[in-house]
């Protein structure tokens, strides 16, 4: 009837192959003082998810149109864990053997849209699951990266710094946050994990350039264009 559609993928540093990106989670409240700033607390009884489409993917470098049905589009930097074999029902300690490499990442939110969804106790798909929603740069494979540590992880608007903190701030850690998951999925190689965001979201508008930075990783960037 027509042709299927694209399927999104994401360049590897150092390979002339992509990651094609099956299934993007993301993990809600990562990190304390993000916590706070949205008017919540931590919850230590177990992490938490929303989705967003392999279609929300969006390459690192890009100029995207700031998107309809906001006035409030907000930046998200993130660590992205990716899945490169699969696991179920694994436990921490054998839940790093399906991670094939890391990346950064943006969670672009379209804030307002999220506010109505927790208002009105409401999924928040409109604020979440977008267009050029997932902003993913190169992947680096583990063997490049090597582990999660307390590397750096910051994000920069016209180069002023608005988010600044260390992956070991992140409440749930990856193996944690992998673990969990599959006990409820079947992860497997494509699937993509949002690992949270740091204190200091805040607004873009026309015109603005992000720039998001983890030590050890390759920069993400994104452009916001005209409205469409
Ligand atoms: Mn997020």
């Amino acid at each position: 009837m027509f042709a299927p559609p694209k399927v999104h993928s994401v360049p590897i540093q150092g390979e002339d192959f992509a990651f094609p990106v099956n299934r993007i989670f993301c993990v809600g409240r990562n990190y304390a003082a993000h916590a706070a700033e949205m008017g919540g607390t931590v919850d230590r009884e177990a992490p938490w998810y929303f989705t967003k489409s392999a279609q929300a993917v969006c390459q690192s470098g890009e100029t995207v149109p700031y998107p309809a049905g906001t006035a409030d589009f907000h930046y998200e930097m993130e660590l992205v864990v990716a899945i490169g074999k699969p696991a179920f029902r694994v436990d921490t300690g054998r839940a790093l053997d399906a991670v094939y490499g890391y990346a950064c990442g943006l969670d672009m939110t379209r804030r307002d849209r999220q506010q109505d969804g927790k208002d009105a106790r409401r999924p928040w798909s409109l604020g979440k699951d977008f267009e050029n929603s997932a902003v993913i740069a190169a992947i680096n494979p583990v063997a490049q990266f090597g582990a999660v540590t307390s590397q750096r992880i910051s994000l920069s608007v016209n180069g002023a710094i608005k988010q600044d903190a260390q992956l070991s701030d992140m409440v749930w850690s990856v193996p944690e946050i992998i673990s969990h998951l599959s006990h409820y999925y079947h992860l497997g190689a494509g699937d993509l994990i949002m690992a949270g965001t740091p204190a200091g979201v805040g607004p873009v508008v026309s015109g603005d350039m992000i720039c998001g930075g983890i030590s050890g990783l390759c920069d993400v960037t994104l452009t916001i264009g005209p409205a469409e």
